[in-house]
């Protein structure tokens, strides 16, 4: 039953999100699709290709037109066995790398918030879960891209200690960055993202809340994981 399951994980900026849906894939022997990534994949390309990116207070798709940009860009993943996960290509090119820098972390809530941009990546991500068997997160999986997931659970965790996490991280890639900086992006992001007009970030009204503050990763998958083997017994009792 697991493996046509389709889990959704939503949640604030820099919560493991993706580390936990990777830990579930793992086990679970499911597909892993990381939406933020596809979010930032065009986010790159509009950069790239010198394409205006609206402010939050600007009007859209009344003015800009991105018709053209979208039918241009191409997403796609690819397993990579040495990352052990599904790393994400624009057009062709694995971009996994430079889709995680502070600039792309500045533009991607701008561009998020697009319609015909969410349209298109909705389009995509509904498509890649059409035989099941997969867990994806991001900010509106378990309200808009997959309203009827088996699974849904709403991660959060205290803003300071997720600024911490994402400044770590980046230091540990040698990214040169000021943690007051990681903080104004993590809250900003959070901001813009529930704020928006289109499938604003919101906890869905059936969705399971994982407040992570104090839990380490494997507490995390465990108590996603007890969440799978409960639906599983429910739709034993049931069927
Ligand atoms: O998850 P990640 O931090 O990589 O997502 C980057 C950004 O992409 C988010 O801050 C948000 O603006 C956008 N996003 C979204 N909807 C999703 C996934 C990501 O709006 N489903």
């Amino acid at each position: 039953m697991s493996s046509r399951l389709i889990i959704a994980i939503d949640g604030y900026s820099s919560c493991g999100k993706s580390t936990v849906a990777k830990g579930l894939a793992r086990k679970l022997g499911i597909h892993y699709i990381d939406s933020g990534a596809m979010y930032r994949a065009v986010t790159l390309y509009f950069l790239e290709n010198n394409i205006p990116i609206p402010g939050p207070e600007e009007l859209q798709d009344s003015v800009y037109d991105f018709s053209d940009a979208l039918s241009k860009i191409n997403i796609t993943f690819q397993f990579n066995p040495i990352s052990d996960f599904s790393e994400v290509y624009l057009n062709g090119r694995n971009v996994e790398n430079e889709i995680r820098t502070m600039e792309i972390n500045e533009q991607v809530s701008h561009v998020s918030a697009i319609k015909s941009v969410r349209e298109h990546l909705v389009k995509l991500q509904r498509s890649a879960g059409k035989e099941g068997g997969l867990v994806m997160d991001g900010r509106d999986i378990g309200t808009t891209v997959f309203p009827n997931a088996d699974l849904k659970i709403f991660m959060k965790a205290d803003p300071m200690v997720r600024s911490e996490r994402r400044f770590k991280e980046l230091k540990a890639k040698g990214v040169d960055v000021l943690l007051e900086d990681v903080i104004q992006n993590v809250v900003g992001r959070d901001y813009e993202d529930s704020h928006r007009e289109v499938s604003p970030l919101r906890k869905a009204e059936d969705a399971i809340i994982l407040d992570n503050t104090y839990l380490t990763h494997e507490e995390q998958v465990e108590f996603v994981m007890e969440a799978v083997r409960k639906l599983a017994l429910s739709n034993s009792t049931t069927s």
